[in-house]
């Protein structure tokens, strides 16, 4: 059984859906109010265990009520907690307003999630003995480059979502093995709106690069190799919150497997194409069997 360790964030996501965004000053009434648990990190987490790895999650919740739920919520996809701290004070939220027409504002607190600024006792151990270390940017600069050196330092592959995208230290991607940003990313990373330019420019930095395309599959560079790219299945999107996040835990339970990177590009973009057809987050991660069944299905009508 592989493992996989996950360093980030844990958010409740407080979403409130109205026919329109109010105005400043102004008050609105919705539609509906969903709670809906997240963070790139916890997502990860999820995506990684139903694909079939054993995962922990490194990082904090609040002490309160929204804490325990992401605490269970991680629990029931089977995510191993022990390493998820509670602090003082509240969980990471982030308070969302989506309009008729999809648009979203979007406002994040991180609560707990900023008080991981730092690796805890026995953390490095837990990242020792995993087969790779996703990273993304939702908790302190400070952790995402502890956790990446101690990983580096047992050899463990690390993985990084550049999201929220920011200006990333050398000394934190000097100990990256797999950079995967989304296009807007790779431009903001690079200044390079052709992500094959983008992918291509941050080579520099790192040995391997995936830059997701949505719809449009993803693109592979690496160095030395001419890049690739890799279709997305078809199908009707309904709902692509965590395609991003889906797409990154299924490809690390791929590659710690030792499938080829091809392989492993398909598997993920499988995953990815099937939580788009179904709406939430994490509730539309699909299970590793339904992963197979699907990727077999996608063969079949492609030979
Ligand atoms: P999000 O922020 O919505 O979670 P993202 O911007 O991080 O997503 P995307 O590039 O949009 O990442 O999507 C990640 C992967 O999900 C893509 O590489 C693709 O494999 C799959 N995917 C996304 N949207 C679609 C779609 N409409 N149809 C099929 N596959 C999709």
């Amino acid at each position: 059984m592989t493992h996989i360790a996950v360093l980030g964030s844990t958010n409740m996501d407080l979403v409130a859906y109205v026919a329109k965004a109010p105005q400043r000053g102004e008050t609105v009434t919705g539609r509906e109010f969903r709670t809906i648990p997240g963070g790139k990190g916890a997502n990860q987490a999820v995506a990684a265990a139903h694909a079939g790895s054993d995962v922990s999650m490194i990082g904090a919740v609040g002490a309160d009520a929204f804490g325990s739920q992401l605490r269970t919520t991680l629990e029931h996809s089977g995510v191993d907690t022990d390493h998820l701290r509670t602090t003082e004070g509240p969980s990471g939220t982030a308070h969302i307003v989506v309009d008729d027409e999809g648009g979203n504002e979007i406002v994040v607190i991180p609560g707990a999630n900023g008080t991981v600024d730092h690796l805890a006792p026995g953390d490095e151990a837990l990242i020792a003995g995993a087969d790779a270390l996703l990273l993304q940017l939702e908790i302190p600069l400070a952790a995402v480059l502890a956790g990446a050196e101690a990983a580096r330092r047992h050899g463990v592959r690390t993985i990084l979502t550049p999201s929220p995208v920011q200006s990333l230290p050398p000394e934190l991607l000097a100990s990256i093995d797999l950079l995967v940003p989304n296009e807007h990313e790779a431009a903001a990373l690079t200044g390079l709106t052709d992500p094959r330019d983008a992918a291509t420019a941050l080579l520099d930095q790192v040995p391997e690069v995936v830059v997701t395309l949505g719809a449009a599959g993803s693109l592979y560079a690496s160095r030395g190799a001419e890049p690739f790219t890799v279709p997305a299945p078809r199908v009707t999107a309904v709902d692509s919150t965590g395609a991003g996040d889906t797409f990154v835990g299924t490809l690390a339970v791929a590659l710690a497997e030792g499938r080829p990177m091809r392989a492993a590009l398909t598997w993920a973009s499988t995953a990815a194409s099937m939580s788009v057809q179904r709406p939430g987050a994490s509730s539309s991660m699909p299970y590793r069997s339904e992963i197979d069944a699907q990727a077999a299905s996608n063969t079949r009508h492609t030979s």
